[in-house]
């Protein structure tokens, strides 16, 4: 079965965004960590959670997947916006443990002209703060458009900060598919050559999840503009072929596509028409 949903708001709580996705015909989301502008995160409530909890027992969901906000730069040249950054990954990792997900999910940051090397090392040394041994969540690196002084657009230096964290275990990546045809992967002509790259630079044992999204863009242009599933660059053939490749099919597949809950709906139902049971 194709494991898909969608990115769903955390402000009803934590059952209504399960409910949601039953409603919806997924069997996954995905949700902010905390507000996108990098503000409160909400309020854990037991018995909403329990009840989450529960419903993704019953509905055999699959692994479902939080998203650190957009503003945290853990590679900031501002030493304060790199502070905060730090404050909020360790509050966000340190209360997983208290949700019914064992994926958080973060862009690696923008380096801001300080260089790409520099940026990594930023990152790498917050990961090697804020991840404990005792936690049980796996920490993904998302791959960038490559927009602006953005970290993590090439294979490489994703591969680089995993080489510069001690707690390597507890990190893999999370692949971006308008992001990275965004970035310059040709994933519509030649899918098989650039998942080989990905397992020679990073391995694919450390993907855990994908973001499915269609681009208004074409290969290489660095833009991060999302595309309804079909109507990009991308394209419904190539998607067809991404959920069903043999090395990704059984990945939980999330939809961040310019859409309200009708829209994220159809696609999931043509998506499911499109997967090879
Ligand atoms: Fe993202
Ligand atoms: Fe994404
Ligand atoms: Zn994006």
């Amino acid at each position: 079965m194709l494991n898909i949903g969608c990115h769903l708001s955390v402000s009803d709580g934590y059952e209504a965004m399960g409910r949601q996705a039953l409603a919806i015909g997924a069997n996954t989301f995905q949700f902010f960590s905390r507000n996108p502008r990098g503000g409160k995160a909400k309020d854990i409530v037991p018995e909403d959670v329990n009840a989450l909890k529960k419903l993704m027992e019953d509905n055999s969901f699959a692994p479902i997947l939080a998203h650190a906000s957009y503003t945290m730069n853990l590679c900031s040249k501002d030493e304060k916006i790199r502070e905060f950054a730090l404050n909020a990954l360790r509050e966000d990792l340190a209360r997983m443990h208290d949700l019914p997900c064992r994926l958080y999910n973060f862009h690696p940051g923008s380096h801001v002209g300080q260089g790409t090397e520099k940026g990594i090392e930023f990152i790498a040394a917050a990961l090697n703060d804020a991840i404990k041994p005792e936690y049980d969540v796996i920490v993904l690196l998302e791959t960038m458009a490559g927009k602006g002084s953005e970290v993590g657009s090439k294979f490489e230096e994703l591969r680089m900060i995993i080489d510069s964290v001690e707690l390597k275990d507890k990190l893999g990546v999370c692949l971006d598919t308008c992001h990275v045809n965004d970035a310059g992967y040709d994933i519509v002509n030649d899918l098989d050559g650039v998942l080989e790259q990905f397992d020679s630079i990073i391995g694919l044992d450390r993907l855990k999840a994908i973001h499915l999204n269609d681009s208004m863009n074409p290969s290489g242009s660095h833009k991060d503009r999302h595309e309804k599933i079909g109507k990009g660059h991308v394209g419904i053939d190539a998607i067809t072929r991404i959920i069903n490749h043999p090395s990704l099919r059984d990945l939980p597949f999330f939809l961040e596509t310019p859409n309200e809950l009708d829209g994220y709906a159809q696609e999931i139902s043509l998506l499911r028409e499109k997967y090879i049971d």
